[in-house]
């Protein structure tokens, strides 16, 4: 799970090579409705957009984006006026095997107004694994259908460029609410609150789901699927009942665990848990994780599972210029390491080997292309590396809690979340807030040589323990 995403991540990060402001217009809301033809595997999509300029100055054009084999048929304003546009299917400028429609959209928006379309548009949905993005499986069939960002199921105000895509996707939040019907031998899972479930005289069910809170991303999955529900979790499985009760139950302790460290997560809505099709990739957004079969079912450990409830503790980074480094995926895993040895004896251990296998995965990775020794952390989303935020930021991290003390660690984490979770914030922002909770250590020091510089490599190079740099750092 983690190592498609992290490809994804990988392609769709050469963002930061290319910063530049984030881009005016964003959309406020969503209103979907979506059915499906399953004979000709093809979804028909009504999709009202309420898009703000946050600029200045009056814009003329919308550029939308849409998965590559479906057209859009009619484009209207709220008032039924047909307008003008022009759709052609065309490849990303900066990843030439991704191709997407492009639509072009003449309505003129006022400075810091805000105006909706609607659009009707349907077709085909086969997935992006040509593109080497191969957790992008995304189709339409009754066994198993799955609608996402990731293959532009639904329209999205953006250029055919990952750089201007990737720059721009969670700079402003949105409302959604979402209609679809299916035949009632299916279930709708998603991660927004149910809002009714009506059955049709045509044996389908019309679901309607709205956003529990404001939200960067819509995921649709849709299945036979079974539902589990427990306080904080609710979880949507495919046949394996017994996996659901131990995610159920792991998933539970969990955020207990979480909670304790870290406070109370600011929405205190349930967890939406979705099982998906194998090798379609794993994913959390703040109230909703996707996990793939594969993940979901024959579970050993729960690192995956942990991994993914660590990141609804995670405030969304952006940087003033360039792309994120991404070291949340770092903190993640060093979350999921840190919690199961917390909750199994039989775990004990686990963090400090988990970091020193990770020290030597970074040495091995190093001695095979040296050129990755000259870049920092602070690089590695620009540098389109951050298979590597999985690993070397795991390390930091491990350093930083042995350093400072389980105690003042969590107090850091838990007041960084309080403070920024509404608003998001850069790496920057983080740096400062654990200089500013741990006034009298040399923690400059220490983020000189593991966030901005490549000093950390010395370390790697020279083959030390986690112990060995925990103490170079206490004692100095
Ligand atoms: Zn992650």
């Amino acid at each position: 799970m983690k190592r498609t995403f992290t490809f994804a991540m990988l392609l769709i990060l050469s963002a930061g090579l290319f910063a530049q402001n984030p881009y005016p217009l964003v959309t406020d809301h969503y209103h979907l409705e979506i059915s499906f033809d399953y004979r000709n595997e093809t979804l028909q999509g009504n999709c009202r957009m309420t898009i703000l300029n946050q600029s200045d100055s009056a814009i003329t054009q919308i550029p939308l984006i849409l998965y590559r084999l479906m057209k859009v048929n009619t484009l209207k304003t709220d008032d039924g006026i047909e307008l003008d546009f022009h759709q052609s299917v065309v490849q990303y400028e900066d990843f030439t095997k991704l191709q997407v429609n492009h639509i072009l959209v003449d309505y003129e928006i006022p400075p810091h107004g805000s105006r909706v379309i609607h659009i009707d548009y349907g077709g085909h949905l086969l997935g992006y694994t040509e593109t080497g993005m191969r957790y992008i499986t995304d189709r339409v069939s009754p066994e198993f259908t799955l609608i996402r960002m990731d293959a532009y199921a639904y329209p999205i105000i953006s250029k055919p460029a990952s750089a201007f895509l990737i720059n721009n996707i969670r700079t402003h939040l949105f409302d959604y609410d979402i209609v679809v019907r299916v035949p009632d031998t299916l279930m709708v899972a998603s991660g927004g609150r149910l809002q009714s479930k009506i059955p049709e005289a045509d044996n389908t069910i019309t679901y309607r789901y709205a956003s529990k809170k404001p939200a960067w991303r819509i995921d649709i999955a849709i299945a036979p699927y079974n539902q589990l529900n427990s306080e904080v979790l609710d979880i949507f499985y495919l046949n394996d009942e017994e996996s659901a009760s131990r995610i159920a139950e792991s998933g539970t302790d969990a955020m207990q665990q979480y909670t304790q460290w870290w406070g109370k997560l600011q929405s205190p809505e349930a967890v939406t848990i979705i099982e998906t099709e194998r090798n379609s990739g794993g994913q959390a957004d703040e109230l909703v994780i996707l996990l793939p079969e594969e993940s979901f079912s024959n579970i050993s450990n729960f690192h995956n599972l942990y991994h993914e409830l660590a990141h609804l503790w995670h405030v969304a980074i952006r940087e003033s210029e360039g792309s994120s480094p991404r070291w949340e995926e770092g903190l993640a895993d060093f979350s999921a390491y840190l919690l199961n040895e917390t909750l199994f004896e039989d775990k004990a251990g686990l963090l400090k080997r988990a970091a020193n296998h990770n020290l030597r995965r970074l040495k091995r990775d190093f001695d095979r292309n040296p050129a990755l020794q000259s870049i920092p952390l602070m690089d590695y989303g620009n540098r389109r590396i951050t298979n590597l935020s999985y690993v070397q930021p795991m390390v930091l991290f491990s350093v930083l809690y042995y350093w400072l003390g389980e105690e003042v660690f969590h107090q850091t984490l838990a007041g960084f979340y309080q403070q920024h979770i509404n608003t998001g914030a850069s790496t920057l922002d983080f740096v400062n807030y654990w200089k500013q909770m741990s006034p009298s250590i040399p923690l400059d020091t220490f983020f000189e040589d593991w966030m901005y510089t490549t000093r950390f490599t010395e370390f790697v190079m020279e083959g030390k323990e986690l112990d060995e740099i925990v103490s170079h750092y206490s004692q100095n």
